[in-house]
């Protein structure tokens, strides 16, 4: 595919410490629109950190950030590089969807408040338009019969399910998944990777670190296998998955399949 579009990621020399351990040791890669790219690699490699930098919950030691051309976390008035505000960097994380492991559904809330309350509190939405784009978010999900089920009644890939949907209401123009099915039961892991290939098919631009090699390369445009916080190789799926050209991605695949 060619595209003159901007890349909705790109990342360049991204750096980052915590104390003095250097996690993120120049990150270098870029992610286009509609573009589906799956981060594997071991444990401690840094794919946690490097997506919780997208969005600006950890900040960068150095190199460059941009979601869509814009600088993460600094924004340019009179030709200078600004730091952005509280206010700026929540409006940039608006564009931004993140599923985590653990659902973290607010658990006196329904289903479909849940959907809801963004909308609601963040966006200024009227609870008449909200609640009609939860249910069909839920229906998206597959969870339409489900909207006034609470948490504790769900399972944990309806769980799940419902936070896609819930990041899916701020209509976010990128969705960054961290190991989005590995808490789960296994009879319970398809029903939520079907509903991330929906969102796949449908367009949407997406991040997601996974040990789901099969989804990876059914699903995944691209691959990147990173570990001790560089990216040690990257490309087509089926290319690096069946013809690694380093030693350490073979081992790390070794271990996984
Ligand atoms: P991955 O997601 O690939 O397993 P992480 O990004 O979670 O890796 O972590 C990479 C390294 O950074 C680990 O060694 C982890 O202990 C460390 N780390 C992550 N977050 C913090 C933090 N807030 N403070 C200190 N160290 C951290
Ligand atoms: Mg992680």
């Amino acid at each position: 595919m060619t595209t003159t579009a901007a890349p909705v990621v790109r990342a360049e020399g991204v750096h980052k410490s915590f104390g003095r351990t250097e996690v993120l040791k120049g990150i270098d890669l870029t992610v286009d629109a509609g573009e589906v790219m799956c981060l594997i690699g071991p444990s401690g490699s840094g794919k946690s950190t490097f997506l919780r930098c997208i969005n600006r919950l950890e900040t960068i030691d150095a190199g460059r950030l941009y979601v869509r051309d814009e600088l993460i976390g600094y924004e340019e008035r009179g030709g200078r590089v600004h730091e952005l505000s509280d206010t700026g960097i929540a409006r940039q994380r608006r564009g931004i969807g993140m599923v985590f492991q653990r659902f973290n559904l607010f658990p006196h809330m329904t289903a479909l408040e849940n959907v809801m309350e963004a909308p609601v509190q963040v966006r200024k939405e009227s609870k008449a338009e909200a609640r009609e784009r939860a249910r069909a978010l839920l229906a998206r999900v597959g969870l339409a019969e489900r909207a006034d089920a609470y948490p504790a009644q769900l399972s944990g890939g309806q769980q799940q399910r419902v936070a896609i949907a819930r990041a899916l209401a701020m209509r976010p123009e990128l969705m960054l998944f961290d190991e989005p099915t590995s808490a789960l039961d296994p009879e319970l892991v398809g029903e939520v990777l079907d509903v991330m290939r929906g969102l796949a098919q449908d367009g949407m631009t997406m991040i997601v670190v996974t040990h789901e090699m099969g989804f990876a390369r059914e699903v995944g445009d691209s691959l990147v296998f990173m570990d001790g916080g560089v990216v040690v190789e990257s490309g087509h799926p089926a290319e690096v998955l069946g013809n690694p050209r380093h030693d350490r991605t073979r081992t790390f695949l070794g271990k996984v399949h």
